[in-house]
């Protein structure tokens, strides 16, 4: 096959191939020799959902843990739709008797996964499942809804367990199992908010987490052996000006959800303050640090190298992802990778009627199955067509799709988004006139349609595999067409996947020929996980509790192991694997050394 030289680069491994992080190289220096501005077992760089699950882990396993964040903590996930993808029989599914199990959610959840994990790895996120649910109930996350039992792309108020995946399309391998597990919290007419990691940041500081905040992470320490032993950090003190900053960095995380164009405007303060207020702070770790500093997907420079094809979607994340976790662990010799890999988001459920019509580029050609989840429909539009995606429907289907398009059915948030993409519809007598309207050869338009109906009524197979029972026939008139390609109507937005290279059994960062580096972890969207080859609702925090409890417990391995003297030439602690402790380093391919056993 031809190679795309114009393809985007998807790997970094040096520094200067991460632009716009704000981080520098490392200070290399003995431990003795550093003036540390405090000492713990573990650091967690960062406190989403990846950094809290790794801060609250080495917590239960008796560490001394501080958290440093750029910001207040929270990070994207406080902002996130506090949705956890769970399942394999997790307690919330068995009291609202749903049947699960490990092996089933993990026939589901293949497809999605693919081979952003080893099969092994994905086997033990699905066969964890249940436990981390548990972690995350017993630190206080609620779920007291009911089942919703229907598609939608997030459920009405009052509902904890829904379809938030493709689990109703891949029936074929999985029974399907309601797995988007929704924290109580969550406003009546929003679909954003601190749910699910509010009560896990009150539980870490219960449990004695040293809190040190409005601290950004510029570089780490590396001793001259290559081990990393702490991190250094910009700190803003100061009653007014951390009043400040807490201020601007609150609005500003806001408003890039609700209102972004306001958010450059709060950012440029807060980034002056960090700039003229701010003092370096050192810390030390005796036992490891933990990247989990989020993705990239605020990087200007960044997205325009790794991710041109998604640029005219709503960039979706808070001012912390600018990909410094990444850069961080580049900087001590690890790889990042899937940096060309996002997830965009073109929901179109509510109203429950539109993924039976048929989405069209403007070549007038259908390109995905529009029953899936809002993030493949996304994807394919962003990386694939340009951008484009115009849902065309006829009469009936219009009509019905505008009579259970209200609040009972929808929550605001997608109820407005909705409406206001309804208010940009088309309409004309005939599909030609249609297409002319949308300026798409009427020929083409008129044959997709002619295939579509063909489809639904079960008289040929769809190519994109939509089942006749997901599809309505597209056949009197007047025909409409809503316009919700990127930048019209409704709001198409976008996440970043990619991260780094960590080994799937200790979430070590790895080097170039496959090392862990010693003493540093990454978790969540800084690292490479299950949610890194697409994405489903819930899937990015559930592989943060999953990635950061694993990395967590390494890292507090490690610090024991440090407290007994008995590190490998590896960095890694004797208590995980007692029989090549002994044995040198063995330089192993990349591949290899991310594999579990
Ligand atoms: C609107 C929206 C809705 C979403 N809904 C969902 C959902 O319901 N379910 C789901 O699974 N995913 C959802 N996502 C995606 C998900 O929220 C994120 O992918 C996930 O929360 C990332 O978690 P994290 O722990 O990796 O990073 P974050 O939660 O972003 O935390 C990273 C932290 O690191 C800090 N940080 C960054 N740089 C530094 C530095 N140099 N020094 C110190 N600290 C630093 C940041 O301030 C931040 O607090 C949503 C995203 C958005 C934007």
């Amino acid at each position: 096959m031809a190679s795309d030289n114009n393809a985007p680069p998807t790997r970094a491994t040096q520094l200067d191939q991460l632009p716009g992080t704000g981080v520098e190289p490392p200070l290399v220096a003995d431990a003795g020799s550093v003036n540390w501005d405090g000492e713990f077992d573990v650091i967690v760089v960062g406190l989403g959902a990846a950094g809290v699950s790794a801060a609250i882990e080495a917590l239960d396993q008796g560490a001394r843990v501080a958290f440093i964040d750029r910001f207040e903590g929270g990070g994207t996930t406080a902002r996130s739709g506090s949705v956890m993808y769970a399942g394999g029989g997790t307690a919330l599914q068995k009291r609202l008797g749903v049947n699960d199990s490990p092996e089933n959610m993990f026939n589901c959840l293949r497809h999605e996964v693919q081979d952003a994990v080893s099969p092994g790895t994905l086997r033990k996120f699905c066969e964890d499942s249940p436990g981390n649910f548990d972690f995350v109930t017993a630190n206080g996350t609620r779920y007291s809804g009911t089942l919703f039992p229907n598609k939608t792309s997030y459920p009405v108020h009052g509902h904890s367990l829904y379809y938030s995946g493709n689990e109703l399309i891949y029936t074929q391998d999985a029974e399907p199992a309601p797995r988007g597990h929704l924290a109580d919290g969550i406003k009546r007419f929003t679909a954003f908010g601190p749910a699910f990691i509010g009560p896990l940041i009150k539980s870490a500081l219960r449990k004695g987490v040293t809190p040190i905040r409005k601290s950004r992470v510029n570089r780490l320490i590396l001793n001259p052996a290559g081990e990393v032993i702490g991190v250094e950090a910009q700190q803003v003190r100061g009653g007014w000006t951390g009043f400040k900053h807490k201020v601007f960095s609150t609005l500003a995380s806001y408003a890039q959800i609700y209102f972004a164009p306001a958010a450059k405007g709060y950012r440029k303060k807060l980034f002056a303050l960090e700039q003229h207020c701010a003092k370096p702070v050192r810390y030390r770790a005796k036992g490891g640090v933990v990247l989990a500093a989020g993705g990239f997907i605020l990087n200007k420079d960044m997205t325009e190298q790794y991710l041109p094809k998604f640029q005219r979607a709503l960039k979706l994340g808070t001012t912390g992802d600018t990909g410094a976790g990444i850069a961080l662990g580049v900087s001590a010799g690890g790889m990042a990778e899937r940096l060309g890999t996002a997830t965009a988001w073109r929901f179109i459920n509510p109203p429950v009627d539109w993924p039976k019509a048929a989405i069209v580029n403007l070549q007038g050609k259908r390109y995905v199955n529009e029953a899936m989840y809002g993030a493949v429909i996304g994807t394919r539009m962003m990386a694939e067509n340009n951008g484009e995606c115009i849902l065309v429907m006829d009469k009936p289907l219009f009509e019905s799709s505008l009579a259970n398009l209200n609040l009972k059915h929808s929550r605001f948030v997608t109820w407005m988004q909705a409406k206001t993409a309804v208010r940009t519809a088309k309409s004309a007598a005939t599909l030609e006139a249609l297409a002319q309207r949308l300026k798409i050869n009427p020929q083409t338009l008129q044959q997709t349609v002619a295939d579509y109906n063909a489809a639904a009524r079960g008289e040929q197979a769809d190519p994109f595999g939509k089942q006749p029972g997901d599809m309505k026939e597209i056949r009197q008139g007047p025909f409409y067409a809503i316009n919700m390609s990127a930048g019209k109507g409704d709001i198409t937005s976008v996440i970043s996947l990619g991260g780094l290279q960590v080994c799937e059994q200790t979430g070590a960062v790895l080097n170039q020929n496959g090392e862990p580096i010693p003493g540093l972890f990454a978790a969540g969207r800084s690292a490479i996980g299950v949610a890194s080859n697409a994405y489903v609702s819930g899937l990015s925090i559930a592989d943060g509790v999953f990635s950061g409890r694993r990395a967590g417990a390494h890292a507090v391995q490690r610090a024991q192991s440090a407290a007994t003297g008995r590190h490998t030439s590896a960095g890694q602690p004797h208590a995980h694997a007692p029989a090549q402790a002994e044995a040198p380093a063995q330089a192993q391919s990349p591949a290899q050394a991310r594999q579990p056993a």
